[in-house]
């Protein structure tokens, strides 16, 4: 029996291959570079067509979350348009730790990853589309320290000042699908919502606040292994760039209201995380982030509020990160928004479990929930 082939040399591709034996795989993650982080697969298998693959990533048991991995199922697509689950099983004793994937591709090409890629192409495809789009402004920001663009748009002429922001985390690829759907509802005037949005609003939107990360295939990190949600109070020119143009931006501008999108490795569904242990906090200010998830929750089955992160006691916000920094900085009603890697229990969707279609439609369903807030 031939042996399969792995590569890995593209835009966000990760893998280290330890053994081939025929159509079994034995596999490691590397490390985002300068860090300890490791949790982002996305690799291609060629040469087993109706064959079973059998694909073992060891050494998991010293990823960055471990819990990420007893319940998952990889995505994999022989097109790279589907992507759909191929079943997986996790051992924590083998290997320190094992994820086995068994998949019997149609195709002679079949492409893994820990989710749905959005390529840095796809990236430049969605802001050069949106920003052709009506009444939509482009800037670059700034750089990266591969020396990629932060790019930003905006639309909208409203007084409430909106800000977007995702893939501070590279390998959470979930939020710039959930970007996609968002900038696909937001730059159609023929939809209402948008209309009302742009007439009540000004949007700055900032598709991929990391994009060296995204190319590199990380998990969390930017070129020099830095966690860029963890700079927000103090960001700098040599270590998180991406976040001090940004946060300049935001200075000039003001936030009314922030939502920052993520992806959780471990808990299956979609959640809401505020702002609750920021100094000084009053109860007319949380209770905007209350409202808005209340108004989510009532309006797809695609969100919940049991499962979700620990609430930070009064006065312990950790306010390095995004949200925290700007709800205590400008008042503002802020939010992470985590989409899961597994899928969302509360509406399970066997064969894709939560996907890219799903990340749009819940991009689109925020800002209906949006506009009901702002006018409830
Ligand atoms: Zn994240």
């Amino acid at each position: 029996m031939t042996n399969i082939t792995i590569d890995t040399n593209f835009d966000s591709g990760n893998i280290q291959v330890l053994a081939v034996d025929g159509a079994t795989a034995t596999l490691a993650i590397n490390k985002d570079h300068m860090s300890e982080f490791a949790q982002w697969f996305h690799f291609r298998v060629t040469g087993a067509a109706g064959r079973e693959l059998v694909l073992k990533i060891t050494g998991l048991n010293d990823s960055a979350y471990p819990a990420g991995w007893p319940g998952y199922n990889a995505c994999v697509s022989e097109d790279r348009e589907y992507w759909a689950r191929a079943a997986s099983e996790f051992d924590q004793i083998a290997d320190n730790g094992t994820l086995t994937i068994r998949y019997t591709p149609v195709s002679d090409i079949a492409w893994f990853a820990y989710f749905a890629p959005y390529s840095m192409e796809r990236h430049h495809d969605l802001i050069a589309e949106a920003a052709a789009s009506e009444g939509v402004g482009y800037q670059r920001l700034g750089h990266s320290l591969d020396g990629q663009p932060i790019d930003y748009l905006t639309f909208g002429e409203g007084e409430t000042t909106v800000w977007l922001t995702a893939r501070q985390h590279p390998g959470e690829t979930q939020a710039e699908w959930w970007m996609e759907g968002m900038l696909e509802l937001m730059t159609d005037l023929s939809d209402s919502v948008a209309r009302r949005l742009r007439e009540r609003c000004t949007f700055h939107v900032v598709p991929n606040c990391n994009p060296d990360g995204s190319r590199r295939g990380h998990l969390r990190t930017n070129a020099v292994g830095v966690n860029l949600n963890r700079e927000w109070e103090t960001p700098t020119a040599e270590k998180s760039p991406e976040v001090l143009c940004i946060r300049d931006r935001m200075d000039i501008t003001g936030v009314d209201f922030a939502m920052d999108v993520h992806g959780d490795e471990a808990i299956p569904a979609v959640f809401l995380a505020g702002y609750e242990g920021i100094p000084d906090l009053k109860p007319d200010h949380i209770g905007g982030f209350n409202r808005y998830e209340a108004i989510l929750d009532r309006r797809t089955p695609d969100f919940q509020t049991e499962l979700g992160y620990t609430k930070s006691a009064p006065g312990k916000a950790n306010l390095t990160m995004c949200t925290t920094q700007l709800a205590h900085r400008y008042g503002a009603v802020a939010m992470t928004l985590e989409m899961p890697y597994k899928d969302h229990k509360a509406a399970a969707e066997p064969e894709q479990e939560w996907s890219p279609e799903r990340c749009k439609q819940l991009g689109k369903d925020c800002m209906a929930a949006l506009l009901e807030w702002l006018e409830g």
